[in-house]
């Protein structure tokens, strides 16, 4: 599917500032596809339709885990963790995209996991510094980016943990997964 067609399903999905993230990534996410070489075109459907979920019912993503078999881990968890895993089933069953390495970095943008592809590694990183998003620790990830993808997802995930201890949040097992993959040189 096209850019436009995309941006037209998503846009009613969602509030105008979401939408306007949703371009950040996008653009963020071809910017660092190219710097490193990874499919341009993958980065930008699994950055347009990342977000995708992220408005709908709890109890319906639920439904959803458990009727088409998802992670069973998911179930507690609200929308933060639920809006990736889902946004990757309706792009699988209702937009038809097949391709995993796609869906894959939709499914994991929120929590990474361990083992990340440099495409998951984009849209997790674009989602977190594209040009909207404010937080204080932002320019030295922006930094970081146009440097080493690996150094910047290491900076990603450690700025993501810390701010979950700091908040006193409950963090989903894939997260420290991912967090330790980074981390611990070897374990
Ligand atoms: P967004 O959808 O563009 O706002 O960004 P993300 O999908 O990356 O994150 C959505 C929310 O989930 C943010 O508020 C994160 O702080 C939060 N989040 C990410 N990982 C975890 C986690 O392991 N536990 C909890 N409780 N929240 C998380
Ligand atoms: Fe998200
Ligand atoms: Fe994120
Ligand atoms: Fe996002």
């Amino acid at each position: 599917m096209e850019r436009e067609a995309l941006l037209e399903y998503i846009r009613p999905r969602m509030p105008e500032k979401r939408y306007i993230h949703t371009i950040g990534v996008m653009e963020t996410a071809i910017l660092l596809a190219e710097k490193y070489g990874v499919d341009t075109k993958k980065a930008e459907i699994a950055a347009i339709l990342h977000d995708m979920a992220k408005y709908e019912e709890v109890e319906g993503m639920r439904a959803i885990v458990r009727e088409q078999g998802l992670d069973t881990r998911l179930l507690p968890w609200g929308s933060e963790i639920l809006h990736g895993p889902i946004a990757a089933y309706r792009a699988e069953f209702e937009l038809g995209i097949k391709d995993e390495a796609i869906l894959n970095a939709m499914r994991y943008h929120t929590t990474g996991r361990a083992g990340m592809s440099r495409l998951e590694q984009i849209i997790y990183i674009a989602d977190m510094i594209e040009p909207n998003r404010k937080f204080p620790g932002v320019e030295p990830l922006r930094q970081i980016a146009e440097e080493d993808l690996q150094k910047a997802m290491k900076a990603c995930i450690h700025h993501s943990i810390l701010f979950l201890v700091t908040a006193e949040l409950p963090i989903y097992p894939l997260s420290i997964e991912c967090y330790n993959d980074y981390l611990g040189e070897e374990l």
